[in-house]
């Protein structure tokens, strides 16, 4: 099987998606951590941050800046939250799909 954040980005695989553009989809994560879960997504297939290349400048900024929004539309910019990058088997990546994890709705403590 294809990765499966394409298929999401691609519409193969259900989701739920919360916010999309031309280079980003933003979308619930399955086993939410938090009551605010969602993963921010390039469309591009990274396998992870260790992949991003010079040329992926403006890519990574959009990300954050979709985090951005996703956070105030899910009502959580203010109150706060944690943008989360997991890279490669110590990172915990489990998905080889380059991914912001957006957490928040509660109060988090610590790093894990
Ligand atoms: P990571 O460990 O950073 O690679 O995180 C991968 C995340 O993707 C985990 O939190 C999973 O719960 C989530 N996930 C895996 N498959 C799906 C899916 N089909 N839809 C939404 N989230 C998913």
């Amino acid at each position: 099987m294809d990765c499966i954040f394409c298929e999401i980005v691609r519409g193969n695989v259900p989701s739920d998606k919360v916010y999309e553009d031309e280079l980003v989809v933003a979308f619930r994560d399955i086993r939410p951590e938090a009551p605010v879960h969602v993963l921010i997504a390039p469309r591009e297939h990274l396998a992870g941050i260790a992949d991003a290349e010079e040329r992926h400048a403006g890519l990574l900024g959009r990300l954050l800046l979709a985090a951005k929004g996703v956070a105030r539309s899910e009502g959580v910019a203010d109150a706060g939250f944690r943008l989360v990058v997991n890279q490669g088997d110590d990172g915990g990546q489990a998905v080889q799909h380059l991914h912001l994890h957006l957490l928040g709705g509660r109060k988090l403590r610590g790093l894990g």
